[in-house]
This record gives structure tokens, sequence and C-alpha cells, in this order.
């Protein structure tokens, strides 16, 4: 086969990894691969590291192979082998057909520099999350304070402070603001933050450079280590592996460590158990989700920090509305002002719903059928189960009736899709139900606020 025709083959496998894979992922684990050599119908692609190797082979070997031979029926197999890049060009044997022709294209030299021994490894910290503006309510007021204690104690609390909760609600905020009060506290102390991403993507380029041994100088001389999203770990064995070495020694020194994550420990997925059980020896805070209460005081000191006047009435909107998280709810408000300056109005009601109802239909559809269930079962005091049973008692069909009505009202869902959440019901009942309680709220005032006050509290 001819060289040029498989070098074109590979450069086509590498465009589509990266599109498959992205941008980042590409560059810190692909664009190091070279191609050695095909023979006999087997690929040989080189690699710096056996780290390197496991990893590629773990995560898209499948689809390397795939992709190899789609572009080349001819191939049967590929391997992926460890040759380190300083030495001489991988593959260039006597009988080697492909990668010591014509001047390769750029995609089969992979630039080989050494790590600067002068960069920073941690991730710049954002000005704007500090303590300060950190607005403290009941979800997130535990983890404020293990925050502020690791921040203000000069020896080691606990270890670690594992903060987790969901998207948007503050994490990496409390720990710039740890990092940023340290530092100004004492600022010989070294406090290095970065995402769990990019400890293994500079771990993974260490030993590429076969610098591993500074790599862990560096993290040895930290004294409060922080890591960002450690969940990107899960099912990444040899990271892992590294990082509960770093996390281990660090331990040992008295170094203090915060990590976050979106699950508990004992929930993270693809987790080595003792790794997992490390991480929760310490102190675990979780934040829960925004009361409304809390995204209240958020609109309210943000509208502060902007110096603009938002009305009680639209900031009681907004944290009615916009519950997801803090990321989305700080985005809505900075619409709404951004939108007024542009028009050059107040911030009104009506301003607001306009400017923002895409979003507020994203929002709306977030409740779940599940989620109507199962308050309404609550409020009413049935079980659950009774949502799906076919028992006609009015004491169980009326709140069944109403979980239906809400669910028409507050979700997308169709008629017959809303029937076969509750119990495999006909989309008739589910018609009947709906009319059945409009008929009621018409009529009987208790009940019209009963169902007010549901609706409401779903909607929070
Ligand atoms: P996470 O890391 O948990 O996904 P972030 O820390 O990035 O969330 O927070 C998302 C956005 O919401 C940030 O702009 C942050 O400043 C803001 N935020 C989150 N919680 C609060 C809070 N309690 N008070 C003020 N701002 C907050
Ligand atoms: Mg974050």
């Amino acid at each position: 086969m001819n060289d040029d025709a498989v070098r074109a083959q590979w450069n086509r496998v590498r465009g589509r990894l990266r599109d498959e894979f992205g941008e980042a992922a590409f560059k810190s684990w692909l664009n190091p691969l070279t191609l050695a050599d095909v023979h006999n119908g087997q690929v040989r692609i080189c690699v710096p590291t056996r780290f390197l190797r496991d990893w590629v082979v773990t995560h898209y070997g499948d689809r390397i192979r795939a992709l190899w031979s789609k572009e080349n029926g001819t191939i049967n197999g590929v391997d992926i082998v460890v040759l380190p890049t300083t030495g001489p060009r991988p593959g260039v044997t006597a009988n080697e057909p492909v990668a010591n022709k014509s001047p390769a294209p750029a995609a089969l030299v992979a630039p080989c520099e050494p790590a600067a021994a002068s960069e920073e490894i941690g991730a710049p910290l954002d000005p704007r999350y500090r303590f300060d503006n950190f607005v403290v309510g009941k979800p997130n007021e535990f983890a404020y304070a293990a925050a502020r204690r690791v921040a203000e104690s000069d020896t080691v609390s606990f270890n670690p402070l594992f903060l987790y909760g969901g998207v948007g609600l503050g994490k990496t905020h409390l720990m710039h603001a740890v990092a940023w009060h340290i530092r100004e506290r004492n600022p010989r102390r070294s406090v290095i933050y970065l995402s769990a991403e990019k400890f293994m993507y500079r771990f993974v380029r260490a030993l590429r450079f076969q610098d591993t041994m500074a790599f862990k100088e560096q993290f040895r001389s930290v004294d409060v280590l922080m890591i960002d999203d450690v969940q990107f770990i899960g099912g990444k064995d040899s990271t892992q592996e590294e990082f509960f070495h770093t996390f281990n020694s660090l331990v040992d020194q008295g170094r203090q460590i915060i990590i976050s994550a979106d699950k508990s420990p004992s929930d993270l997925q693809g987790m080595e158990e003792r790794l997992r059980s490390r991480l929760g020896c310490g102190l675990v805070a979780d934040i829960h989700a925004t009361s409304y209460e809390l995204r209240l005081g958020i609109i309210g000191a943000k509208a502060e920090q902007m110096g603009v006047d938002v009305p009680r009435k639209v900031a009681e909107f907004l944290a009615h509305k916009i519950t997801s998280n803090v990321r989305e709810l700080e985005g809505a408000l900075n619409r709404v002002v951004a939108h007024a300056q542009l028009v050059g109005r107040d911030i009104t009601l009506e301003s607001t719903q306009e400017v923002l109802h895409d979003l507020l239909r994203a929002n709306d559809r977030r409740i779940t059928i599940e989620e109507i269930q199962k308050r309404v079962a609550e409020h009413f005091n049935i079980r659950l189960a009774d949502m799906h049973s076919a028992r006609r008692a009015r004491q169980v069909a009326r709140p069944r009736q109403v979980a239906m009505y809400l669910a028409k009202q507050l979700t997308s869902r169709s008629l017959p899709e809303i029937g076969r959440k509750f119990g495999g019901r006909d989309h008739t009942t589910v018609m009947h139900a709906v009319k059945k309680v409009e008929e009621l709220r018409g009529t009987d005032s208790t009940f019209d606020e009963d169902i007010e006050l549901l609706r409401r509290m779903l909607e929070s």
C-alpha cells in the first residue's frame, strides 16, 4: 500500500477523533499519537508513555480501531505501543513503509518541547469569587462554614474537605474564596487550585516529557491543594492511581486538601474503593439545591453589586422561576439588567418576562411528573403508589386528578404521556381529570387556593 494513502487515512482518522472527542481531549490524549507503520493489515501507533498508552487504549482504542477499518478495509487490527518520542523517530526501521518518507505532515511529528520548569501548575483564581460576595442560606451554610474554617486556620482541620453539589451551586466560588483568603492572610503559603482535568493533563504531559519527578515535586511543596470537579477522574485508573499517591503524600505531610465533586464520595462512579474511602474520611459537606429565600438573597446581592434597582416583584418572579442553579439565575438577572440599560427603561415584570421567555419555558419544562406526583401525594397525605394504583376511592382519586392536572399545566408532556405515568391510564382519563379540576377551581375557593399553593411550591 502506498505511504501517502496510509498517511492520508491516518490524518482522516485523527480528524474524526478530534471532531468526536473535542479539541481539549484531542490535544491532551490523542495529539501525541504517531503512526509508525502498517504491516499485514496491522496498524502500529506509537505513544510516548505507558500511562498514555493505557489511557488511549481504554478510552479511545475501540474508536480508533473502528475508524481505521472504516478508512481501510484491509486493516484488521491496531496496536498501540510505547515509544518515547525523544529517541529516534518511532517506527523508522529498515522495512517500515511509512514514517520516514517525504516531509511528514505536522500531525505525524508531535512537537516535543520540554515543559517549562517555572510554569504555574495551578489555574488562575477568579477575582469575583470571594467570601464576602457569597450569599449564605440554609442550603449552603454548612459548606460555607467548613470552607471558612479551612481558610482561617493555620493547621489542618479536616483532611480533605470534600465539597459536593450539583452544577452551578457555588463549589468553585467557595474554593476560590478559600484560596484568596489564605493568600491574603499569608502570601507565603502556597495554595494551588486546579481542575481534575487539568491535573490529569499536567500529569500526562509530565510523563510524556519524562518529568514526573518535577511534577511530583511541585505538588509536594504545596500547602493547600484544591482539585475541582474530581468526578472527571472517575474511570481513569492510572490518573486515579497517581492522584491517590499525591493525595496520600500530601496528607502525610500535613498539607490541606480541598476537593469538589458533583456527588458524594460514596456515589462517585468509577472510583476505586480505597480512593473513595480516603476522599470521604475528612469532612464531607454538601451544597443543596437553592431555596427560594437563597435565590431572593442572591438576586438582591447581585443587583446591589451591579448598582441597579431591581423591583421586589421582579426579584420574586425570578426567584420563583429560575430554580435550576445560581449560574442560570445570575445569567437571567444579567440579561434583564443589560436589556433595561440598552433600551433605557426601568426593569419591570413585563420586560423581564419578555426578555426571558425562552429561559422561562426551559425552566418550566424541568418540572417532572414524578416530582408533581410526590408533592401532591405528600400534600394530600396519600401514598405515592396510589398515583399509579387502580383504586378509585375519592380520597385517592381526587389527588391523582390534581396531579394529572398539574402535569398538564406545568410540563410539556402530552395527555397520553401523562396517562402512562399514572399507572398506564388512558389519555381520556387525563382529559377528564383536567376538566374536573378546572371546574372545581371555579366553584370551590379553598380547593382553588390549594392548587395554587401546590403550583407555586412546584415552581419554586
Ligand atoms: P459550581 O462550581 O458548583 O458549578 P460555581 O461556583 O461556578 O458553581 O457558581 C456558579 C455561579 O454562581 C458563579 O458565578 C458564582 O459566583 C455564583 N454563585 C453560586 N453560589 C453563590 C452564592 N451562594 N452567592 C453568590 N454567588 C453564587
Ligand atoms: Mg465548578
